[in-house]
């Protein structure tokens, strides 16, 4: 049975062109729905204590990060010639869960990952990969890395 709908989850890092590249052949060849994601993986500030000034980057807030992920995600899907029907997700928290979260949700039936990510080659698979690998219930396709 080929794919109905794949989501290609994509980190930002040098490896999404070749995932994005690698996925989109993959579903042309078998019509399957696409959805692109990216997870915004911040950590709001704890309350503040009176001993500590936040820095600049700390105060980064979550709204301007998820609007300057969702632009670039546009970007990503514009240089690949997508149009607006092709669906765009950015969410907060742990890329790992976010992933293996919305797949369900949206009966995922194939999600594409890069091998290593922003994290580097430091394993055989990467951290998220190996993750979103075990946690799954759909098949996972991880592109390899350039190295
Ligand atoms: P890593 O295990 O962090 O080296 O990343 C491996 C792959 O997991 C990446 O190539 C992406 O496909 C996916 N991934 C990691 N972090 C994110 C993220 N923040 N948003 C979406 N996908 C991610």
């Amino acid at each position: 049975m080929p794919f109905r709908h794949m989501l290609i989850a994509l980190d930002f890092s040098p490896t999404s062109e070749r995932v994005l590249q690698r996925a989109l052949a993959l579903a042309g060849s078998t019509q399957a729905a696409i959805t692109l994601l990216h997870v915004v993986d911040y950590l709001p500030p704890l309350g503040f204590a009176d001993d500590f000034t936040p820095s600049p980057a700390v105060m980064v807030d979550e709204h301007t990060l998820v609007e300057g992920a969702t632009r670039t995600l546009d970007r990503h899907a514009e240089r690949f010639g997508l149009d607006e029907g092709v669906a765009r997700v950015v969410r907060v928290g742990t890329p790992r869960q976010e992933i293996v979260t919305l797949a369900a949700e949206r009966g995922v039936d194939l999600i594409v990952i890069g091998s290593h990510g922003r994290h580097g080659l430091r394993r055989l698979l990467g951290s998220t990969a190996n993750a979103v690998l075990n946690d799954a219930a759909c098949d996972v396709l991880a592109i390899r890395a350039n190295d």
